[in-house]
């Protein structure tokens, strides 16, 4: 028998250590050339086999069981935001970017995922790909790495990921939040050009004002999720940029606004985005305006598989008192492109409590302040770890 938790244990260290190099190297999008050459000298230092430059700096590593069986896929986001740091922690960023939402400490622990797995390939039935991903905080990394093939051969039949922080306020230090079904909203933008026409403020009569059809516009907008959709289905309609004019006293041609929606299932979001044509052309043609619409479609809601999150929560209990495991019930409107591999295969999304009121680490996710407690780098281990194992040995 492999005690996984006392392995995690052992690599604590090395888990913060790795956590700190990353920490200090912070990198943003899909091209993160420094943190992808660092992951992959310690996949060489474990001995695993990996592909790199997938979509940009991805790598996906392989560990290959000694028993056939099916394929689980572990993953961990490594890419930062552009944040100046503000910890004045002793290993702070010092380049412009941060890692504000524990990106790095995915990486880590993952890495020590990957050589306990390593370590006791022998004893594992079917195959573990280790997957690091750029992007996750745009424009999205999930999506390309799929389609580059992460999920075929060997094709992988389940995922398992997780998220570090403050994400769920209940989820104290070191405690570990499961989510059933619906578990992050969808992460879509919109984007609306209101077109006037511009002339004197003094003469409105000579023109179409812009200003006034967008006041009314945003207003609206906001009728969407309090009058058109079932007050028991959560979603968001948030207008967040409102460009237009250039003078106090005169008319603009045009008023530029975009927003986000959040959602949990396609018909909303497909209702949201129709509604929301909807009302801009109403208003605009019958003040005798133009528009111009765009709708992405983002990130789709992440939506945790019953079946698998039940299963892994026996493994939660393996690293974790009981007491300590969260069972939410609210998702959050957040989104995450893990939501991309839960689509297309059963598995969970999980989160462990780092931030940590003692020690002052109480500033939210994205903040210049934003620190985690390192002390529980090794449950995120053992929790990725154990997991592939024990889901693998069900097969
Ligand atoms: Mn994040």
């Amino acid at each position: 028998m492999i005690n996984i938790i006392d392995e995690a244990k052992k690599i604590q260290d090395e888990i913060v250590n790795w956590r700190r190099n990353l920490h200090q190297i912070p990198e943003i999008g899909l091209e993160l050339p420094r943190t992808a050459a660092y992951v992959a000298k310690e996949l060489d230092e474990i001995g695993v086999d990996y592909k790199s430059n997938i979509a940009g700096s991805g790598i996906l590593g392989f560990i290959e069981g000694v028993e056939e069986g099916k394929t689980i896929l572990l993953r961990a986001d490594m890419d930062a935001l552009p944040i100046e740091e503000d910890t004045g922690l002793p290993f702070a960023s010092t380049n412009g970017n941060m890692h504000a939402c524990g990106h790095d400490a995915h990486t880590a622990m993952l890495l020590g995922a990957t050589k306990i797995l390593n370590k006791y390939k022998d004893k594992i039935k079917g195959n573990v790909k280790i997957l690091f991903q750029p992007g996750e905080e745009g424009p999205g990394g999930a999506k390309p790495m799929i389609e580059e093939g992460v999920m075929d051969n060997p094709k992988v039949h389940a995922a398992l990921g997780l998220h570090i922080g403050g994400i769920f306020e209940e989820v104290n230090t070191g405690q570990v939040g499961i989510s059933y079904g619906r578990t992050m909203a969808c992460l879509d933008s919109f984007n609306i050009k209101i077109i006037g026409h511009g002339c004197h403020g003094a003469l409105p009569n000579l023109g179409v004002d812009p200003i006034v059809i967008s006041s009314k516009v945003i207003s609206a907008l906001q009728t969407i999720v309090s009058r058109e959709l079932s007050p028991t289905n959560p979603a968001v309609v948030t207008t967040g940029i409102l460009k237009g004019g250039t003078a106090y006293n005169v008319i603009p041609d045009f008023v530029e606004i975009a927003g986000t929606v959040r959602a949990f299932d396609q018909n909303t979001r497909e209702k949201i985005a129709s509604s929301i044509e909807s009302i801009v052309e109403g208003i605009t043609k019958g003040m005798h305006g133009d528009y111009e619409y765009d709708y992405t479609f983002g990130y789709p809601p992440l939506v945790n598989d019953d079946n698998f999150t039940k299963e892994f929560v026996d493994t939660v209990k393996k690293v974790v008192n009981e007491k300590d495991i969260i069972e939410l019930i609210e998702p959050t409107m957040g989104g995450e492109d893990m939501s991309y591999y839960l689509q297309m295969v059963p598995g969970t999304f999980f989160f462990l409590g780092g931030l940590n009121k003692e020690k002052g680490m109480i500033y939210p996710h994205h903040n210049p302040k934003f620190m985690i407690d390192e002390d529980v780098f090794w449950k995120g281990t053992a929790l990725l770890a154990q997991g592939a194992i024990d889901w693998l040995d069900k097969q």
